[in-house]
Order: C-alpha cells, then structure tokens, then sequence
C-alpha cells in the first residue's frame, strides 16, 4: 500500500497513447463526487508543477470536472459557460498534448455556473482604469492583470476539455494569402532595364 494513493492516475498523453474520452461530453457528477475527482486532479497538479489547469479526461475519469490553478485553487463542478464576450486570439498549451502550441481565439470575459455555487462566476482578463501611484504598483498590477486574463483563458480551456474539445479542435488557422492573379510576374523582365547597387 502505498503512502501517496492519488498517484494511480496520471495524464494521458494523446500523442502516444490512446485516451478514449478526450474527446467525450463528459458525465455529470454530484458537488460530492465531483470535489472528490477534483482533489485529486489538484494533487496530480501540484505534483507535476507544470500545468495551471486539468480536466478530468486527461486522467481518464469520465467525469464533467476539471480545476484551475492560476491566482488561486478553483474547482469547476459541470461548468457553464453563461455568458462571453470581447473575443481575443491566444496562444496556448495543453498537458495532454505537449510541446504543442496552437494559437486559439477567447474571449476576455466569461460569467460561468458550476454546480457547487448559485452564483455565476465572472472571469474577466479586461485592463482596468484604476490610477496608480508608482512603478512598483504599476508592475504589480501588470502581473495580476496578465494572470486575470490567463486565468480566464484557462478556465474555457477546461470547460472545452468538458465538453470534449482540446485545443487541436480549436486552433484558429490564419486565412490563407490569395495572390492575385495580376501580381504574378507573366514574363521575365528584361534585365537591362533592372537598376543595379
Ligand atoms: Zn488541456
């Protein structure tokens, strides 16, 4: 019997192995099940320090719960995203797929539901308009304003993952450069009239 139980789950890396319900809706759970699973998904974060958030199909569990883990432990119970708005494009990383990184379109704001609390909660990555008094409240606003907004990415990540979708369902392709046809030189032009350095 091993002291650490929690470890019997691990993340599934989708590049190697298979992991039948990563792209799965998840199961609904109670608030007492779910806090349960999401235990446990934060042990497993806090073991491996390189992640901010984790769904429980990255461990395998079908189960609608996932956590959060940027300003402070957040746990997400069937989330509902209720409301969103002021879309951005981001950059982003994914435990399950690593080394991987795919530029996605957010949003700055999202008011959600979980099954633990009545209330909606408001993420919100907006800058606000609060005067500061000196560089070192500044750059310390700075950095809270940098992980409210990854905080609010982080949570549609998770939800994402929720509902069955990763970031490699998300990925935000530029549009493809159209040349017209008019700018494609048709003849080789003739070199004497080239101007020469
Ligand atoms: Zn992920």
């Amino acid at each position: 019997m091993r002291r650490f139980s929690y470890h019997q789950h691990e993340v599934i890396n989708c590049f190697k192995e298979n992991n039948p319900v990563i792209n799965k809706k998840l199961r609904k759970v109670s608030v007492d099940e779910g806090l349960h699973i999401a235990k446990d998904l934060l042990n497993i974060l806090a073991e491996r320090k390189d992640g901010i958030g984790l769904a429980a199909n990255q461990v395998g569990i079908d189960a609608n719960v996932a956590v959060v883990n940027v300003r402070e432990p957040l746990i997400l119970i069937n989330p509902v995203i209720t409301e969103q708005w002021d879309e951005i494009e981001y950059y982003e990383g994914c435990l399950s797929f690593p080394k991987k990184g795919i530029h996605t379109k957010r949003y700055r704001n999202v008011i959600i539901q979980t099954e633990q609390e009545e209330s909606g909660w408001y993420f919100s990555g907006v800058e606000t308009t609060q005067d500061v008094k000196g560089n070192w409240e500044q750059k310390g606003k700075d950095e809270d304003q940098e992980l409210r907004l990854l905080e609010t990415i982080c949570v549609q990540h998770e939800i994402d993952h929720l509902n069955g979708m990763t970031i490699m369902d998300r990925e935000n392709k530029p549009k493809p450069i159209v040349r017209k046809k008019s700018l494609i030189p048709t003849k080789i032009l003739n070199t004497k009239k080239q101007n020469h350095y």
